[in-house]
């Protein structure tokens, strides 16, 4: 086992592994940016070391500072939590030569799939069913061609995007044409690529997913599905587990599905196949080779530990095959500064009380700042039923005992979803938080 892990992290999520660490008994090194010295995830780990000034790029995404520290600290592990360089293939090239474990798949399969072209193409090879597209694009021309043959609305997507960033939905060649460029230069800038491929726009389809671990034997364990439809912006909101529309035999082809990926991967670690499920068809959407912000509701309906059980893999435990059963319903919200549509709201969190009787997920304390350089998430709150609608039930009582002043977030959006009789009736479908609230596609 692991002696010391490096997180390479912020926020809850550092607080979350930190948490698995205590509990495996292996001492923790944060790293942080300046701005964030007296945070919470800060003063929990054994020890601390700044890496950078305030912004993201500076710090939290600078390769060789936290390499540097993990060495001098004398960890042997890097766990990158998610976002920065959790899905970073040359950051976990650079941590393989230099002899330490970088908690996640290894180098080349994590740029297998950071391609969602050629993670699509690997997916029908495998036969798995993609959504329609995908092709290469040489120029302007090709693109339009190749969007008449698909059929408008068509999607065009950066192919290594993420977070909800760099796709576009275009309806019409006017409208291609005119965006063609503009994604091309966002992609440049955001993702350090240009390359973007078409696909088929989906209009009534669910976000389904599939939770899996994989040991160095290449034994597979199918920790459950989650359904995450409800997103602003393609970034979630809302995240449940199970999903809850699934018939059983729905759900055993999905890991039929999971399990034909996996086949072809010598994948090691924890991992999300995300899907579209649309007109009782899976469509791979494409996989996350990390930790997921939603993990938790698989936490809490399988009972497994994904944390502590990813760290003890990466450091070369095995496990046994197995589709893992779960009882009852969980149901996550992301509390975001996000008081309006993309954006950002800054300044001190003056009330912040989460005393809600849910299982709360959170970086932050009273009196702490929300500071511009990261991401929206203040908290993650989490409840758990013996039914989908005792949960959501439950998330709505949660809801109402938040206390939460100083800056503006998404409370009052989350409170009205949760008492929303098409929500409760699980007629959602991934544009239902768009049209709830007027977000342009
Ligand atoms: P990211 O890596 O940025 O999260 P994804 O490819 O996982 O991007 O897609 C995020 C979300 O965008 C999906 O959950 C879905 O809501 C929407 N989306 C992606 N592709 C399509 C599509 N072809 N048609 C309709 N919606 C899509």
């Amino acid at each position: 086992m692991f002696r010391k892990i490096l997180i390479a992290n912020r926020g809850e999520v550092a607080l979350r592994i930190i948490r698995a660490c205590q509990q495996l008994k292996i001492a923790t090194v944060a790293v942080y940016a300046q701005a964030e010295q007296h945070s919470l995830f800060v003063q929990q780990a054994d020890e601390a070391y700044c890496v950078g000034p305030d912004t993201a790029q500076s710090s939290y995404l600078n390769r060789e500072g936290i390499l540097m520290t993990a060495l001098l600290s004398g960890a042997d592990a890097i766990h990158p939590g998610y976002g920065f360089l959790a899905e970073d293939a040359v950051f976990a090239q650079m941590c393989a030569e230099c002899g330490l474990t970088f908690i996640g798949p290894k180098a080349s399969v994590i740029e297998l799939l950071a391609d969602k072209a050629a993670a699509k193409k690997f997916a029908r090879q495998q036969g798995v069913p993609v959504i329609p597209g995908g092709m290469q694009l040489k120029n302007e021309q090709d693109l339009r061609t190749k969007a008449k043959q698909l059929g408008y609305p068509v999607m065009l997507k950066a192919n290594f995007g993420g977070g909800g960033k760099g796709m576009r939905v275009l309806a019409s060649d006017h409208e291609l044409r005119h965006q063609y460029h503009l994604i091309q230069e966002e992609a440049r800038q955001a993702f350090l690529n240009d390359a973007v491929y078409l696909e088929k726009y989906l209009p009534h389809a669910r976000h389904i997913e599939v939770q899996i671990l994989q040991d160095h034997n290449g034994h597979l364990q199918i920790l459950g599905d989650r359904e995450c439809s409800l997103q602003r912006h393609h970034q979630k909101v809302v995240e449940e587990s199970p999903a809850a529309i699934l018939q059983p035999q729905q759900r055993q082809t999905l890991y039929q599905l999971a399990q034909r990926l996996m086949a072809g991967l010598a994948y090691t670690g924890l991992g999300t196949l995300e899907f579209l499920f649309t007109g009782q068809q899976f469509y791979f959407l494409e996989m996350n080779t990390r930790l997921q912000v939603e993990h938790a509701v698989t936490e809490m309906t399988t009972g497994a530990d994904l944390v502590t059980t990813q760290i003890q893999v990466a450091a070369g435990k095995t496990v046994q095959p197995k589709i893992a059963t779960f009882k009852g319903h969980a149901i996550e919200v992301r509390l975001n500064a996000q008081p309006q549509e993309n954006l950002l709201a800054t300044g001190q969190l003056t009330k912040f009380r989460l005393f809600t009787g849910a299982r709360v997920e959170t970086g932050y304390r009273e009196g702490d700042q929300i500071l511009p350089y990261y991401d929206a998430l203040i908290a993650k709150i989490l409840v758990k039923q013996p039914t989908r609608l005792q949960a959501v039930t439950k998330m709505q009582c949660c809801l109402q005992r938040v206390q939460i002043s100083g800056i503006g977030t998404n409370l009052p959006l989350l409170k009205q979803i949760m008492g929303l009789p098409s929500y409760r009736a699980n007629l959602v479908d991934i544009h239902f938080l768009a049209h709830l609230v007027g977000d342009a596609q």
